[in-house]
């Protein structure tokens, strides 16, 4: 199964479908179901580029840098064009792209519970968009819960749904932390080893990850590392890529 977006396979189902509300993160207000004014909409059997792609940033646009459908929208696209089917376009990729993220969070590469993943992972690259995404996402979470215990050495500190917001955290001990779900938007993480930390559903945006080792920790994604400032000596798990801002 395919966890990485393939924009050109892709008819732009990321720039249509979501809502979007002015703000740090788009320059623009526009609602659901509707193309971006910036989206080449093109004709359905071709993808749908961003005319702004290069320069999203600066044109006010970071929150489409961080956004990741994890593969869904190329999948769905070979389906059900939403230029031509819109309703089962949309409704397949809000679905799909719950599906796909929880199927990358089972292919993390460690040997924990290795079996049980697989077959779970199996069951989820089986469904479609009739699938129960809440129930889909209440399995895996428990059994990644087990895979988190397993992996991560005694000793880190429960930090689950902790606000780190804006904190210094140079000094505290991160390494093997649970940090699921945690609000660490700002944080300064510089020269930090977080070890084996757990930074499923974490929010990463803005921290300050330069010189930090994250090359170990559990449930990192891509999303995650593009909305936080790295440097080049920041070290990442092999399956997530590096930010080309980072050096
Ligand atoms: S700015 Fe570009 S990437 Fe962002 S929603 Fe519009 S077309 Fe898509």
């Amino acid at each position: 199964m395919e966890l990485i977006a393939d924009c050109g396979r892709c008819a732009g189902l990321c720039c249509v479908a979501p809502a979007f509300a002015r703000s740090a993160d788009f320059a623009l207000s526009k609602p659901a179901r509707t193309p971006c004014p910036h989206l080449s909409v093109g004709v359905p059997g071709e993808p749908a580029p961003c005319t702004i792609h290069a320069e999203l940033p600066e044109r006010g646009f970071p929150g489409c840098v961080t956004f990741d459908c994890f593969g869904a929208g190329q999948r769905v696209t070979a389906w059900s064009d939403w230029r031509v089917a819109p309703d089962d376009a949309f409704g397949a990729f809000d679905v799909m792209r719950a599906l796909h993220e929880v199927l990358w969070y089972l292919a993390e590469p460690v040997d924990a519970l290795a079996v049980e993943r697989a077959s779970l992972a199996d069951r989820v690259a089986g469904l479609g968009p009739e699938a129960d995404v809440v129930a889909v996402r209440a399995e895996a979470g428990e059994l990644l819960g087990r895979v988190s215990e397993a992996v991560r050495r005694p000793g880190g500190p429960a930090l689950t749904r902790a606000d780190l917001v804006g904190k210094d955290l140079r000094r505290r001990r991160i390494a093997d932390a649970s940090l699921r779900g945690a609000l660490l938007m700002g944080a300064d993480l510089r020269g930090v080893d977080l070890g084996r930390t757990d930074l499923l559903g974490a929010d990463l945006r803005g921290a300050d990850l330069r010189g930090a080792s994250l090359s170990g920790v559990l449930f990192l994604t891509n999303p995650q590392v593009t909305s936080a400032r790295g440097d080049a000596s920041t070290t990442l798990p092999a399956r997530v890529h590096r930010p080309a801002a980072w050096g």
